[in-house]
C-alpha cells in the first residue's frame, strides 16, 4: 500500500505544496513547530532516510538546501534546523524546521495555523525557490 506521503506527491491527498523536482517533493508539515515547519522527501517510496542510495540521498539533501534557502529568504527566523526522525511515517523525510532559538525545535511542541496561512506560507517560500 502507498504511503501517505506517496499519496500527497501522486495529487491523492492535498498538501500546502512548496516545491518539487524531478525526484523530490517539499509540503508543510500539517502539525507545524513553528510557522514554515517543511518536510522534503523523495518521490520514489523507501521507507528511512539512510536506506535511499548515496545518489538518491545526495538529491534530496541538495534539494532541501535550496529550500532551506527560501524558507530564509521567506520567514522571519534565525536559522533553519534539520531533522530526521522517521518514528511516524515509513516514507524518508527531513524535517525542515525555522527557528528563532533552539527551544523551538522541540518534537512535542506544534502550533496550528489556519488553512489559508499555511497557504500563504507554502506560497511565501515557494517564491523563494531558485
Ligand atoms: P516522523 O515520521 O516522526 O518524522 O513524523 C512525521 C511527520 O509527518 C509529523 O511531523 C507529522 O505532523 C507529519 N505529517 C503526517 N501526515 C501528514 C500530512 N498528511 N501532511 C503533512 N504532514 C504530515
Amino acid at each position: 500500500m502507498a504511503s501517505i506521503f506517496s499519496k500527497i506527491v501522486a495529487g491523492e491527498i492535498p498538501c500546502y505544496k512548496v516545491a518539487e523536482d524531478e525526484k523530490n517533493f517539499a509540503f508543510l508539515d500539517i502539525n507545524p513547530m513553528t510557522p514554515g515547519h517543511t518536510l522534503v522527501i523523495p518521490k520514489k517510496e523507501v521507507d528511512y532516510l539512510f536506506d535511499l542510495s548515496d545518489e538518491d540521498y545526495t538529491s534530496l539533501q541538495l534539494f532541501a538546501k535550496r529550500v532551506a534557502l527560501a524558507q530564509k529568504a521567506a520567514l522571519p527566523c534565525a536559522r533553519i534546523a534539520e531533522a530526521v526522525l522517521g518514528m511516524e511515517v515509513p516514507h524518508a523525510h527531513i524535517h525542515l524546521v525555522p527557528i528563532q532559538t533552539e527551544a523551538d525545535l522541540n518534537f512535542r511542541n506544534h502550533i496550528s495555523l489556519p488553512a489559508d496561512e499555511m497557504a500563504s506560507i507554502a506560497a511565501r517560500i515557494a517564491a523563494e525557490m531558485k
